[in-house]
């Protein structure tokens, strides 16, 4: 174990030097207050809960001091926004503070969210607010706890230094951790200025400390895409399996890493619905719910794109062709799972596509629910009540009927079925409704309501006494908030 005053960094990225990010210290917040922290991602700093119970906790993760061997980087990026390019982004209100070597060996970014401006802040303040610091936070451990690839928050603090959005608000910061903090518009930011031998020593750098296994490969840099496009494929089954839409999936928001990152106004599915789209910005649905698989072939193309100076223009097409395929293979078994079948049959996919056809002729079901009540009785009872929520009853029984046999031809127990169902289908998720409530108890100065959304969202799957508040339906005042990029 470690404590604050004992973490070790070894700062890499840092050492590729000036072209890939500047040295910039963070700019304090004032009157500092921890509002949440993760116990979780404490841990993986080898730090015990305690830790965060000291004062200087708070200095620390608002800027107001720093580690001596933390060495403060904003780094530099591109990427393509809404489809069209941008050449210059980068951390504008963000620092990357250091690497944190933990004990099992592992390097863990501090990225500190909201630090201030930055070299690369164009109009923006370099400051995040309470309520968009607070949604990251919770989304990135829901995230985690769902068993979906994510970056992970480890806490945030809130100040009384104001903020102008559309209204005064206040800053607050966050305290990201990743494996990596690299993202596909590093490359695209390294392509498009033409300076090759920096995108090589990218790559190099990328292969070296997260995907050593492509340096036994003939060609290591396709090897890159493809396993950078097996784990992004993988990301986007689960987020489509659970009703997850990022809502920005600008190419400047992807990780190489293929975990969920850059949480903007996100959306877990309410009532289901393919083409929901969350971004209040997003005229055109760009960034729809179902558009999203396509979306993340497009960015892998895009870094594709970015790759042609390393490797051959054919070999990157055909490992772009593997993404449907992979992705595909991933969310038809995660349905499997959810509906309760334990191997493949060759009907199987038409029975996911049916149901959903009936979920969105209704836009009346509720998606999380739907899955977690299926499991909660026997096969046919659990039909009775779910199918209130169709409009097609006549599909819906014929449906019911196919999945029954289906279940039957499986042959389990219903207790050992309902147990392998509630472990893959949460009764609790980040509805937007419930992250609006609590950042408005936050804003007032209640952290409370935050707290415990937060540790019933570290354990979805548990049935938490006391808790039913969290996993009923939303009210309608609280379906379909629409949330803008302003944060
Ligand atoms: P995002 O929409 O958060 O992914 O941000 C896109 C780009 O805008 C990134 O380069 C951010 O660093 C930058 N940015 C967003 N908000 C701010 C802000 N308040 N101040 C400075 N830069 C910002
Ligand atoms: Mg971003």
């Amino acid at each position: 174990m470690k404590t604050l005053d004992t973490l070790a960094f070894d700062n890499r990225f840092a050492g590729l030097g000036d072209g890939f990010s500047t040295h910039i210290l963070p700019e304090p917040i004032a009157e500092p207050r921890l509002v949440v922290v993760s116990d979780s991602a404490l841990a993986l700093l080898d730090l015990a809960p305690h830790e965060a119970q000291r004062e200087v906790f708070a200095e620390l993760f608002s800027g107001n001091q720093l580690w001596s061997d933390a060495e403060p980087r904003a780094m530099v990026y591109s990427g393509h926004q809404f489809g069209g390019y941008s050449p210059r982004l980068g951390d504008g209100r963000g620092l990357l503070l250091g690497e944190v070597l933990n004990d099992a060996g592992e390097h863990w970014d501090l990225h500190l969210k909201g630090a201030g401006m930055t070299p690369y802040s164009r109009m923006g303040d370099g400051r995040a607010v309470l309520r968009s610091s607070i949604r990251e936070f919770l989304a990135s451990e829901a995230l985690h706890a769902l068993g979906i690839p994510s970056s992970r928050a480890l806490c945030v603090t809130s100040s009384s230094t104001p903020v102008w959005r559309e209204k005064q608000e206040t800053a607050a910061m966050l305290v990201r951790l990743a494996p990596s903090h690299v993202r596909f518009g590093h490359f695209e930011y390294f392509y498009y200025t033409r300076q090759h031998d920096q995108l090589k020593q990218l790559a190099d750098y990328v292969i070296e400390h997260h995907y050593p296994a492509c340096l036994e490969q003939p060609q290591p840099y396709a090897a890159l895409l493809k396993a950078v496009l097996e784990r992004t494929a993988e990301m986007v089954a689960r987020w489509q399996a659970y009703g997850f839409c990022h809502g920005v999936m600008n190419t400047d928001n992807m990780s190489i890493l293929g975990i969920t990152f850059d949480f903007g106004p996100y959306a877990f599915l309410d009532d289901f619905d393919a083409k929901h789209i969350c971004n209040h910005s997003d005229d055109t649905g760009r960034y729809s719910f179902s558009n999203q698989v396509p979306i993340a072939h497009w960015n892998l193309s895009a870094l594709a794109q970015a790759l042609t100076p390393l490797v051959e223009v054919d070999t990157l097409r055909e490992t772009l062709d593997l993404f449907l395929p992979i992705y595909q293979a991933h969310y038809q078994d995660l349905m499997r799972k959810r509906l309760g079948f334990t191997s493949a049959e060759d009907g199987d996919e038409e029975l996911v596509q049916r149901l959903l056809t009936l979920m969105q002729a209704g836009k009346a079901t509720d998606y999380s629910l739907f899955f977690r009540h299926l499991g909660d009785q026997t096969p046919a009872e659990a039909l009775k009540v779910v199918r209130n929520d169709f409009v097609d009853l006549q599909g819906f029984d014929a449906w019911g009927a196919d999945y029954l046999a289906r279940l039957d031809r499986e042959g389990f127990e219903q207790s050992e079925r309902q147990a392998r169902m509630h472990a893959v289908n949460p009764l609790y998720v980040l509805r937007n409704y419930l992250a609006q409530e609590a950042i408005a108890a936050a804003e007032a100065g209640d952290y409370e309501p935050v707290r415990e959304l937060h540790q019933v969202l570290t354990r979805p799957f548990d049935e938490q006494p006391g808790k039913q508040h969290y996993a009923q339906r939303p009210p309608d005042w609280g379906k379909h908030l629409s949330i803008s990029c302003s944060s």
